[in-house]
């Protein structure tokens, strides 16, 4: 299939929903999924992705940093609840309360801007205490859960629906920290629940909590980078079933030939030591590709893993085609994915750029088009 942007991402929603499937095998029958669709959805489209999961009905409620990029989803037509994980500052509390937002919340006087722009617009905004365990980032300390939860249990225009936390740790293997922090929010919770509070969601589990911590997952979870099809590390989720959602794909625009001692880009960080065939494609750091990639990682070629070479440019790379027969103008070539019996993982690239797969996802571009599968086959998305 022709396609008028030689880069482009390929999207699975099938594969994006097996791994919210898994999901929902890894939890109780009861359990809420909070989709973290965050940073369009680690890069993946988030209104395609949750939309998906809604009328997959693997997903529930769904979770972004921003009052933005929550209210993007809402015009879009998202009417499920959406957490604002980042809470947000007092100036766009006229918003959360539009948009029915659900903000986390980490200090009273934010609470208090939230209810009384709420009360003054006669709504009840559903709010989210959020408690710093030890990951040492944003939350109330639990020593001031209680008294925090009382707080707001007494403002006319909020709603207590959740206590949360964060693990700063649960993608290790050794859980002793994570532990640590599970018990301090389980204390803080009871406290809570003890002076007659309701709390209907407590939830403190992203995905590496999800598939090593299950007594951490209580009313509700909120799975991230395993919906993307990636593992949380390399210690935690290694095994697991999931499947890669994005293929990140270009294509040969140029070929030429070099000699020995001749050299390719920027810096001539290459210099070829035999007659070499060198093809040019159309990413570059300007696209997310790192410029850490120069003379490091690799592509897929005819199902033939090569090496790239040189400095990465802003628009371009160029990679070593000596050794692959047959390689023309307009190939495929497999940036992040599989071709043929050739596999590049996100891991991979994050891998080779000093980098967690999270960051590889988030920093592919915005000029590089996101196009929609299902199982394979395309499909018509509104983006
Ligand atoms: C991003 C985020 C998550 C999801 O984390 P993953 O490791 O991607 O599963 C969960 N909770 C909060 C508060 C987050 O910011």
């Amino acid at each position: 299939m022709s396609s008028p942007h030689p880069t482009v991402a390929e999207i699975d929603l099938g594969d994006f929903c097996h791994n919210l499937d898994l999901v929902q095998r890894s939890i109780a029958p009861g359990v809420k999924v909070a989709a973290m669709v965050k940073a369009d959805g680690y890069g993946h489209g988030a209104w395609p992705l949750s939309r998906a999961a809604l009328e997959a009905g693997l997903a529930e409620v769904f979770g972004v940093a921003h009052v933005d990029e929550a209210v993007a989803l809402r015009q879009k037509g998202l009417d499920a609840p959406i957490i604002v994980l980042g809470g947000c500052f007092e100036d766009r509390a006229e918003e959360v309360v539009a948009y029915g937002l659900e903000p986390a919340l980490f200090s009273m006087k934010l609470a208090e801007a939230v209810d009384a722009v709420a009360r003054r617009q006669g709504r009840v905004v559903s709010c989210h205490l959020k408690i710093d365990t030890g990951m040492g980032r944003l939350g109330l300390p639990p020593e001031e859960a209680l008294d925090a939860a009382k707080r707001l249990s007494d403002l006319e225009g909020l709603r207590l629906a959740g206590i949360m936390t964060h693990f700063a740790t649960a993608d290790w293997a050794d859980k002793a920290y994570a532990r640590e922090q599970l018990g301090r929010f389980a204390r803080a919770v009871r406290s809570v629940r003890e002076a007659g509070i309701t709390v209907p969601f407590v939830h403190a589990a992203n995905s590496a909590a999800i598939l090593s911590m299950p007594d951490s997952h209580f009313e509700m979870v909120r799975p991230g980078i395993m919906l993307y099809g990636a593992p949380p590390s390399a210690e935690v989720g290694a095994e697991a079933d999931l499947r890669p959602v994005m293929t990140l794909k270009s294509r040969v625009a140029h070929l030429f030939d070099l000699a020995v001692g001749e050299s390719v880009s920027y810096g001539r960080r290459f210099v070829a030591e035999r007659p070499s065939r060198i093809a040019t494609l159309p990413i570059g750091y300007a696209d997310g590709w790192s410029r850490l990639l120069s003379n490091r990682g690799s592509v897929l070629v005819r199902g033939r893993r090569v090496p790239i070479v040189g400095t990465v440019c802003m628009d371009l790379t160029m990679v070593d085609v000596t050794d692959v027969p047959g390689v023309s103008i307009g190939d495929e070539v497999v940036l992040i994915g599989r071709q043929g019996d050739g596999v590049i993982t996100a891991d991979e690239v994050a891998t080779a750029t000093d980098t967690i797969s999270y960051e590889v996802f988030t920093r592919i571009g915005e000029r590089i088009p996101r196009r929609y599968f299902r199982d394979g086959q395309p499909v018509e998305v509104d983006r």
